[in-house]
């Protein structure tokens, strides 16, 4: 019996990566082995903590580096150790900051979520005052240099590919907060070059160890030594409910040691067939088209399909709504979705998961499969998502 028929729920067939919301990654057989050694012992949680912290410098190129539960809570913790420092009165104190270094300043363009929940929750529940700066499009050097003061606890920098092109880039940002001395807090998330950010010399880098690096449930902050320390000191206030457990500590050391020595050259080939796989099978086909396209925010092959709906007869969005709901389901990256776009991520597909998103691609595509029919304008992302939260006990999730 699978883990799914046990407990009754569908299998994914997951072209989307290490999403949260999918269960993030597919733990590998020898990272699952030392989580589930680990699972067996008692341990002193600082000793794996200052262990990981040594392997994240070599991840990393940063002085020092913790294990947290997961992003967000990174950011959180991040946001709160600029504040308070390794003072245990200050970290107690929190959410309550009576001292004048509170503001923590954000670009108005970068206000993104941290995962599902906006960038601003998990800032302002530290006690943090919370200071967006420039235009939804624009941030320029003045803007920052005229925010920065000595009340600013820290900045804040969002590394993502999809922000506008005139928002301040890293290395002017880093430089200007460096200059009056303010530290800078990065979420990095998603991205999959982990030495970059220490070489710009951010203070405090976020990221994930439960996608690209393939650990559970966890993230990482890398940076500076005396505000690491910080960071895992706030067990003893604000990120208690947070914490990381000893399986997450360990699974991190694991997919630090499993990185470093994989073979990324077979890794692409072997994905580079799937994607090929699919990219024939919708060969001529009309107003479809296929790109691989690569990207700094993941180490995977992703086809990107764009479906023009007037000539194929069928939108991206319906293809995608409908794929949610097979059996086993298909889920991809639908981020540009509305826009035309489906990408297939090939991290967790193998070559009969291949085959199978061609022929249901394929399928609806000649119209011997049939999407149901959705209205003209698709709905923003974000009430898909709340449709779903909204039905998860009762209604039908799915649509
Ligand atoms: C996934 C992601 C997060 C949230 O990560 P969690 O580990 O789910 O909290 C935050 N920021 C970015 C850029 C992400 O990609």
């Amino acid at each position: 019996m699978t883990i799914q028929e046990k407990y009754g729920f569908r299998k994914v067939l997951n072209a989307r990566g290490p999403a949260t919301i999918l269960g993030a990654a597919r733990v590998s057989d020898p990272i699952r082995k030392e989580i589930y050694d680990i699972l067996g012992e008692s341990v002193e949680i600082w000793e794996l903590q200052r262990s990981a912290s040594q392997r994240i410098a070599r991840l990393t190129g940063a002085q020092a580096g913790c294990v947290v539960n997961c992003s967000s809570a990174g950011m959180a913790i991040a946001a709160a150790a600029v504040l308070t420092g390794s003072d245990p009165a200050k970290i107690k104190a929190l959410p309550d900051v009576t001292w004048p270094r509170k503001k923590i300043l954000i670009q108005k363009g970068q206000v993104t979520g941290a995962g599902d929940c906006p960038v601003w929750q998990v800032i302002k529940m530290t006690g943090a005052e919370y200071v967006e700066i420039g235009e939804a499009l624009d941030c320029a050097t003045f803007h920052l240099r005229a925010a920065l003061d000595d009340t600013t606890a820290a900045a804040f920098y969002v590394m993502e590919d999809t922000f506008a092109p005139n928002l301040l880039p890293l290395e002017t940002f880093v430089a200007i907060c460096h200059e009056k001395g303010v530290p800078v807090i990065c979420d990095a998330a998603y991205l999959t070059d982990f030495t970059m950010l220490a070489q710009i010399g951010v203070d405090l880098a976020i990221y994930s160890g439960q996608k690209w690096l393939g650990g559970c449930t966890s993230g990482i902050i890398a940076g500076r030594k005396d505000l690491v320390h910080a960071c895992f000191m706030q067990e003893m206030g604000i990120g208690r409910p947070m914490k990381v457990g000893k399986e997450g500590i360990v699974s991190i050391m694991a997919s630090i040691d499993s990185w470093l020595s994989r073979d990324s050259a077979a890794i692409e080939k072997r994905q580079q067939r799937l994607a090929d796989t699919i990219a024939k099978a919708l060969q001529g086909m009309a107003g479809v088209t296929c790109a691989v396209v690569k990207s700094l925010y993941s180490p995977s092959v992703r086809l990107h399909v764009d479906i023009d709906a007037e000539q194929a007869g069928v939108s991206a969005w319906e293809i995608n709504e409908d794929m949610g709901r097979l059996d086993p389901v298909i889920k991809t990256d639908d981020y540009f979705v509305s826009g035309g776009k489906l990408i297939f991520d090939m991290a967790y597909l193998d070559s009969e998961d291949a085959a199978l998103i061609a022929d249901v691609l394929r399928s609806y595509l000649t119209g011997e499969r049939r999407a149901a029919q959705r209205e003209n304008v698709p709905k923003p992302r974000q009430d898909i998502l709340y449709e779903m939260f909204n039905a998860w006990l009762d209604g039908d999730p799915r649509g």
